[in-house]
């Protein structure tokens, strides 16, 4: 098979609601691979997110500053159309666990059935970070609970400031 000489740009699409450091950890470990990662946050109509696509990239876009080989993006739709649109074959998954494996397959299988060029890369976290998912740390938020050393600290400021609102709306 042919392919387009598309490798040197890696795209790691997720929801990103927030951005914790098993993501983190993805992120770095892919641009060590590539010459430049994309991080495309999916913006999809769901009702239960805390932040918006725009405030989940501003917070990516932070934490990467000094990192110009790193881009954020927001895409909506198909992945493989955000794909095509950069001019981008390789997509970066993180695999915690066996429980991934399934959903991640599937994905896979299917974005090469859409998009033939397209080729899935999975990495793997640091082992500390394989239970974390952004559901996890949300609900341990807005429980009380304390998630130092498990996201970054300005998405930890964030969490909190947001779940303070949340439970203390201001009176009028
Ligand atoms: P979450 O499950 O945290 O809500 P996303 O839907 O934003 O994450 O996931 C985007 C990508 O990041 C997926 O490939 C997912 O498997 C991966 N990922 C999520 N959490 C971790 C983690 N703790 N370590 C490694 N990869 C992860």
């Amino acid at each position: 098979m042919t392919r387009p000489d598309t490798a040197t740009l890696a795209v790691y699409p997720g929801s990103f609601d927030p951005i914790h450091l098993g993501h983190v950890d993805i992120i770095h470990r892919a641009a060590h691979i590539f010459p430049r990662v994309v991080v495309g946050i999916l913006e999809n109509a769901s009702k239960d997110a805390l932040f918006t696509p725009l405030e989940r990239r501003e917070m990516i876009r932070e934490l990467f500053a000094d990192e110009p080989q790193v881009e954020v993006r927001c895409f909506s739709g198909l992945l493989v159309n955000f794909l095509k649109e950069l001019d981008a074959t390789i997509i970066i998954r993180g695999m915690r666990a066996v429980s991934d494996f399934e959903y991640e397959f599937q994905m896979a299988l299917m974005n090469r059935r859409l998009y033939p060029q397209a080729e899935t890369v999975f990495l793997t976290p640091k082992e500390e970070y394989t239970y974390l998912s952004s559901r996890l740390v949300k609900e341990v938020v807005a429980l009380g609970g304390d998630v130092t050393g498990l996201v970054p600290d300005a998405v930890r400021h964030h969490l909190e400031a947001r779940y303070r609102k949340a439970t203390h709306p201001p009176t009028r």
